[in-house]
C-alpha cells in the first residue's frame, strides 16, 4: 500500500531538496502541477528584476544598454552550456517560439531552394503545425503530416517513411506536449540527414525537464520557450539553437537591426553579422531577457542530470499511485509506460477528465486539461515533493471516488 511516510522518505532523500526554497511559494498547500505550461517565479529573478527597474531602468536610463546589449547572447551561453548540450554562441534568446519557429524553418527551406517538402506530425504542437503549414502555403511547398499515436508519441519509423529527395526540412516537438513522450532525437536526425534534409527541434517541454542531446545527436536547429520549465515568467522571450557550422549558410527571413553587423553603423541595406546574433530581429524585452538569464542560471546550477533524474522518479512515483489507485476508477496511463521516454509531465485518460480537473482545481491542487480527454500532470522537479505527488493523487481518487466531479460543467472553459 502507498503511504505518505514513504513519499517523505523520499522527499529526504532528494539531492534537489533545497531548490524548492529558491522559488516564491505563496501558500505551501496548494499543489502547482502545472509548472509546464508557466513556472514558478525564483527568488533570485524577483530581487533581479526589482533591481532592472529601480535601478537600470529607473536610474540608468538608456545607458542601460550597455549591458541590457549582451543579455540575449549571455543568455543563450548559460543555455546552451548549462542546459541543452550545445556550445557557446549556438544559442540566443529572443521573439516567441512560434516567431523562431518561422524563422529557423524559413532559413532552412530558403538554404535548399530545390527540395519542397516539411514533414511533421499530427501530434505536434498546434502552434508548430500552423507556422509550418502557414510557410507551406506561402512557398508553394508540401507540409507532409506523420500520424502519430497520441500517448505513444513520434516513432523513427514513421518519420524516415515520409523522408524522401524532396524534404527540406523535418519539425518535431522533442518532448511531447500532451503524453510527455520524449522523440528519439538522435536516430531521426540520422535519419534526416540521410536524406539531406535539416531538422528542427522545439525543445518546449524539453528544456529543463531532460537532457538535450543537440551536439551528440548532430541537430541542426531548435527553438523552445522558457516560461515552462526554465521559470522564465509569462510571456518571456524564448530561444533558437543554430549548429554553429551552418550559421554562415543561414539567412533568416525578419532582416532586422538586432541582426545587422556593427548595428549602430546605421548602415542603409542589411548585412547580417556572423555568428548566433544573425537571428536576432529586433529590439527585445529587457525584463524577460533579465528573467531567463536568471531562470536559466537556477536550472544549470542544479543540473540537468540531477532534474531528469528527480522527473523520472516523480513521474515513476505519480504512474504507481495512478496503477493503484485511478486505475479502478476509470483512469488510463496516456504517457510511455517506460521512465526514459518520458518528460517531467504524464497524462492520464478519463473520459470525464475535464470534469476531474476543474474539481481538482477546487481541491487546491493545480494540473491542466489536454483534449480530448486527458488530465495533464507536470511535475517540476526542482520545486515538486513527492508528498506533492501523493496528496494531489490521493485528491483526485477521493474525488473521482465520490463522484463529486460530475458537478462540474462538462463543456471546455476559453484557457484549460
Ligand atoms: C508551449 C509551446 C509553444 C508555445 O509557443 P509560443 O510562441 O511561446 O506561444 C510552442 N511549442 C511547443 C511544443 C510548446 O509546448
Amino acid at each position: 500500500m502507498p503511504s505518505r511516510d514513504d513519499a517523505a522518505t523520499r522527499d529526504a532523500g532528494d539531492v534537489l531538496r533545497r531548490f524548492r526554497r529558491r522559488f516564491v511559494i505563496a501558500d505551501d498547500d496548494l499543489i502547482y502541477l502545472d509548472g509546464n505550461s508557466l513556472g514558478r517565479l525564483p527568488r533570485s529573478t524577483r530581487a533581479r528584476l526589482r533591481k532592472v527597474i529601480n535601478e537600470e531602468w529607473g536610474g540608468d536610463l538608456i545607458r542601460g544598454w550597455d549591458g541590457w546589449i549582451e543579455l540575449a547572447r549571455a543568455a543563450g551561453d548559460v543555455l546552451a552550456t548549462g542546459v541543452l548540450d550545445a556550445r557557446p554562441g549556438e544559442v540566443v534568446v529572443s521573439d516567441s517560439t512560434s516567431v523562431n519557429l518561422f524563422k529557423l524553418a524559413a532559413a532552412a527551406l530558403d538554404a535548399q531552394p530545390g527540395r519542397t517538402v516539411i514533414v511533421t506530425d499530427d501530434d505536434n504542437f498546434p502552434t508548430d503545425l500552423y507556422v509550418l503549414a502557414g510557410l507551406a502555403s506561402a512557398r508553394g511547398c508540401e507540409l507532409r503530416v506523420v500520424k502519430t499515436d497520441i500517448d505513444a508519441g513520434v516513432s523513427v519509423d514513421g518519420v524516415a517513411a515520409a523522408l524522401d529527395h524532396d524534404t527540406a526540412l523535418v519539425s518535431l516537438s522533442h518532448v511531447a506536449y500532451r503524453s510527455g513522450a520524449v522523440a528519439d532525437m538522435p536516430a531521426i536526425t540520422a535519419a534526416a540527414h540521410d536524406s539531406g534534409a535539416f531538422v528542427l527541434w522545439d525543445l518546449s517541454h524539453s528544456a529543463g525537464s531532460v537532457p538535450v542531446p543537440l551536439r551528440a545527436a548532430a541537430a541542426d536547429l531548435a527553438v523552445g520557450c522558457t516560461y515552462k520549465h526554465l521559470n522564465a515568467g509569462p510571456g518571456a522571450p524564448a530561444f533558437l539553437y543554430v549548429r554553429e557550422d551552418l550559421q554562415p549558410r543561414l539567412r533568416q527571413p525578419i532582416w532586422g537591426w538586432f541582426g545587422q553587423r556593427d548595428q549602430f553603423e546605421m548602415a542603409p541595406s542589411y548585412d547580417p553579422v556572423d555568428g548566433i546574433e544573425r537571428f536576432l530581429v529586433g529590439t527585445p524585452s529587457v525584463l524577460g531577457l533579465s528573467a531567463v538569464l536568471e531562470g536559466a542560471r537556477l536550472t544549470a546550477e542544479a543540473g540537468i542530470g540531477p532534474v531528469s533524474a528527480k522527473a523520472r522518479a516523480l513521474t515513476s512515483y505519480a504512474v504507481e499511485l495512478a496503477d493503484a489507485w485511478l486505475a479502478p476508477l476509470g483512469f488510463a496511463l496516456a504517457s510511455p509506460r517506460d521512465p526514459a521516454r518520458r518528460g517531467a509531465h504524464v497524462s492520464l485518460h478519463h473520459p470525464q477528465a475535464w470534469q476531474a480537473c476543474q474539481a481538482l482545481k477546487d481541491a487546491r491542487v493545480i494540473p491542466d486539461f489536454r483534449t480530448p480527454d486527458r488530465l495533464r500532470l507536470g511535475f517540476a522537479p526542482l520545486y515538486t515533493r513527492f508528498v506533492d505527488v501523493y496528496d494531489a493523487l490521493a485528491r483526485l481518487r477521493d474525488i473521482v471516488a465520490s463522484g463529486s466531479h460530475v458537478a462540474y460543467p462538462a463543456g471546455r472553459s476559453r484557457v484549460t
